[in-house]
């Protein structure tokens, strides 16, 4: 496995790999890595002959400061992982190779999905990612790059980005990965007090519930029952909950086949925020 940090090094390595017609698959991360990144590298090891992982914790994207800089950092067990399951190239950059001084995020016209659910909780969040997103695409070039649906929103993002900047990238969106308890995987898992980690398996299970609730009952019922639900749980509360359509992310009038409802929830399990969704169809 190879690990480049700078920028210029790792783009000459991808020249040499697309001179040889191979193939990219590329899986931007964070770090902090689990099994839900590792699966979306699996994946990308499937379908292409070099499989490229990034590791970033992006500042343009962050609105809170406390939130960036707690962000985890577990860089040694992240290599190992990778290693672990033969990624062939690591980038690691550090801010300087990819921002100017004070760059801020590039503004992007997302249509509206940028501007509900964790986009009206987190004030320019989206605007950080696709820039950094156009910024990595530009360097790895990837021909396949690969994204979870747990950050659903972001997925639908990307798409739109691709449709304003042209790069010449095919989307995957893999699975939600989650512990044998339900919790969908997250970095900010580790975070959670022993407390917050045992209530957090009541997303899930609320989502679970929504889903079956969802053939039968109406869209005001079902928002009652999960309003309701955190209301009386004592050690979680409730952000948002929204049944969108995927394609627009505006709220649903109606849970349909055709139009591929999802609902989706921001939880506060003590000062971690956790997000989760699931299909209705
Ligand atoms: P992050 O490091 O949180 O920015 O995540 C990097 C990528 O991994 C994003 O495309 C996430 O959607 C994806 N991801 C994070 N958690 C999961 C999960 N539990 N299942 C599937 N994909 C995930």
């Amino acid at each position: 496995m190879k690990t480049f940090t700078s920028k210029d090094l790792a783009q000459s390595h991808i020249k040499t790999l697309k001179e040889q017609g191979l193939s990219i698959g590329f899986v931007p991360t964070m770090g902090a890595l689990h099994k839900g990144h590792i699966s979306l590298v699996e994946t990308s090891k499937q379908n292409n002959d070099i499989t490229i992982v990034s590791i970033f914790v992006n500042p343009t994207q962050f609105n809170n400061a406390k939130d960036l800089e707690k962000y985890p950092k577990t860089i040694e067990a992240d290599l190992e992982k990778l290693e672990r399951v033969n990624c062939d190239f690591v980038f690691i950059p550090d801010a300087s190779e990819l921002y100017a001084p004070n760059e801020a995020a590039e503004i992007f016209n997302f249509e509206g999905l940028d501007t509900v659910m964790e986009g009206a909780f987190r004030d320019n969040h989206f605007n950080g990612v696709g820039t950094i997103i156009k910024k990595f695409f530009d360097i790895v070039t990837p021909t396949n790059a690969y994204f979870g649906k747990k950050d659903f929103q972001q997925l639908q993002i990307i798409h739109k980005l691709l449709t304003i900047t042209q790069q010449p990238v095919h989307i995957v969106g893999c699975e939600i990965y989650r512990e044998h308890d339900g919790l969908a995987m997250s970095s900010r898992n580790v975070r959670l007090s022993e407390q917050h980690r045992k209530a957090a398996p009541f997303i899930y299970a609320t989502l679970l519930e929504v889903k079956k609730m969802s053939l039968q009952s109406s869209l005001i019922d079902i928002k009652s029952f999960v309003e309701k639900a955190f209301q009386e749980h004592p050690d979680l509360e409730l952000e948002y909950f929204s049944i969108a359509n995927e394609k627009d992310l505006l709220e649903a009038t109606a849970i349909t086949k055709a139009t591929k409802t999802r609902a989706f929830i921001a939880v506060f399990a003590g000062e971690i925020r956790l997000i989760d969704n699931i299909a209705l169809y």
